[in-house]
């Protein structure tokens, strides 16, 4: 599958915001302003100038609407969330090199506030996934105590954990001993 880099971005964003949510193990990664101008910055959303408890509420009800569309059981009740999410935050296609990157397209319309921009962008590129036939590739971590989302763009789509190294090494960390003991006995 061929994910082209501003599709990708805008995926980890999308993965990064869900997994600010309240019942992640870190708690609430977005509850205050302070977190959504760091969160800002780390994605890279420029010109969102000054935010306010309105911003913050608007990008909790998109992370929860992405939560949804990673819930989501078939591409139908995908495709139906991402139209909502997408046409709530009205879109201006504009192509763009900015930055030295190839030709891409941004939706988000030129004043759109940061929850717009986040819904536009992110929107579309969960939309392209979508079109892609690959909406099951937005997964959730199976280790028990994780569950963070996360898309598997592994070839053969048989990634299991957020991490190979944090929850994929725990658990194989902990069979490895359970085996251990198991022999030891
Ligand atoms: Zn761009
Ligand atoms: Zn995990």
């Amino acid at each position: 599958m061929l994910i082209p880099h501003d599709t990708r971005i805008a995926l980890e964003t999308v993965v990064d915001l869900v997994n600010t949510a309240p019942e992640s193990d870190t708690g609430d990664g977005l509850a205050e302003l302070p977190a959504l101008y760091a969160f800002a910055e780390r994605h890279d959303i420029s010109g969102v100038g000054t935010l306010g408890e309105k911003d913050l509420r608007a990008v909790q009800d998109v992370r929860d609407r992405f939560a949804d569309i990673f819930a989501a059981p078939d591409a139908r009740t995908a495709a139906d969330l991402v139209n909502g999410l997408v046409a709530a935050a009205g879109t201006t296609p504009q192509l763009t090199n900015h930055d030295g990157y190839d030709w891409h397209v941004h939706y988000f319309a030129p004043d759109a506030s940061v929850a717009d921009h986040l819904a536009a962008d992110c929107g579309m590129a969960l939309a392209f996934i979508v079109v892609a036939g690959e909406q099951d590739r937005l997964r959730r971590c199976e280790a028990p105590d994780c569950r963070d989302a996360f898309v598997d763009l592994s070839r053969n789509r048989s990634r299991r954990y957020c991490s190979s190294r944090t929850c994929g090494n725990r658990l194989h960390v902990a069979a490895y001993r359970a085996r251990r003991r198991e022999a030891a006995r």
